[in-house]
């Protein structure tokens, strides 16, 4: 059990986020080593930074072998926010992905099935995570893959319409935002949000098929209208190539299907061919071991 933050010592920075900083620290005590990660916020933000700390309690709860564990939340210097989490040794799937560039179908469906069983136990506690992207997806030697990232998740209340809100600079890259999300007045009624984790998730595995950000081409500039347009008019599987099976197809289809009404539940998706066929053929190909460059 972690009782103080000055039992932990830090032994390298892992990465920088946009609200911070995240180390490698070591427990003093039982020589654990666990992933710190420090949110800095503004003087003036400390309605922001409650309900960062609210949500950080309920966060703690979470306990799934498919999503990244807050082992505790400790208050830091200046205000910061500090989040012991576990550490994942071989990193994120962004990183992966600058090394592989393109994965094979049947690992893509591993990432898929991983990602889709964390959704289904965020969702089934009424989170919604806001912020699937590569960089959250983190993977460790053992082949596990887990989500991570509470940073943007909301936790829905139950009747409510109006989930948590938290200010819009936080939520970072709009790269993975579905359409919903980005012009909030065409949503309707009755947007809860599970759905924009649904469409990131399918902008992710296109990510790994085509081996870079999938909504605009090569060619195009990667601007903030380009995207928008691209997001919210473009053809989303324009890049999927001919070589791509029917099952993955008809799957990032499903994902990116615009009108978040009509897009495949998490549950859907875990039953579709696609994730199927990988898990009932479970073998080397399939699994994430060997990822550690
Ligand atoms: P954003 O701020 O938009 O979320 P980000 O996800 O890249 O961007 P952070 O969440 O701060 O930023 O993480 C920075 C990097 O630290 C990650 O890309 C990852 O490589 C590393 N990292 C984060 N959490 C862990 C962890 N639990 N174990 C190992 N490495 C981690
Ligand atoms: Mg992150």
């Amino acid at each position: 059990r972690i009782e103080r933050l000055s039992d932990l010592e830090k032994l390298a920075v892992l990465g920088h986020g946009n609200g911070g900083t995240v180390y490698k620290v070591r427990h003093r005590q039982s020589s654990a080593v666990y992933a710190l990660k420090v949110l800095r916020f503004d003087r003036d933000a400390t309605a922001l930074r409650e309900r960062a700390a609210h949500e950080a309690e309920i966060l703690k709860r979470v306990d799934s072998p498919f999503v990244v564990r807050c082992h505790g939340v400790f208050d830091g210097h200046c205000g910061d926010l500090c989040f012991v989490m576990e550490y994942m040794d071989v990193g994120s799937l962004h990183d992966v992905l600058r090394v592989r560039r393109r994965m094979a179908e049947k690992v893509v469906a591993g990432v898929a099935r991983r990602v889709l069983e964390g959704l289904r136990y965020l969702h089934g506690m009424r989170i919604v995570h806001r912020d699937v992207k590569p960089s959250n997806l983190l993977v460790n030697g053992q082949g596990e893959m887990k989500i991570s990232d509470f940073g943007v998740s909301r936790v829905v209340g139950v009747g409510s319409k109006d989930p948590i809100c938290m200010d819009d600079s936080y939520v970072g890259t709009c790269a993975y935002m579905s359409p919903e999300r980005l012009d909030p007045d065409s949503c309707g009624d009755g947007y809860d949000g599970f759905a924009g984790d649904v469409w990131a998730l399918g902008v992710v595995l296109m990510e790994c098929h085509v081996g870079r950000f999938p909504l605009i081409s090569a060619g195009q500039r990667p601007d903030w209208a380009t995207l928008m347009w691209a997001i919210c008019f473009g053809d989303p599987l324009m890049e999927v190539g001919e070589t791509a099976s029917p099952e993955f197809e008809s799957f990032v289809g499903r994902c990116l299907e615009k009108d978040w009404r009509r897009r495949g539940s998490v549950l859907e998706l875990l039953n579709h061919p696609f994730v199927n066929w990988c898990s009932s053929t479970e073998g080397p190909d399939d699994d994430l071991h060997g990822w550690d460059k």
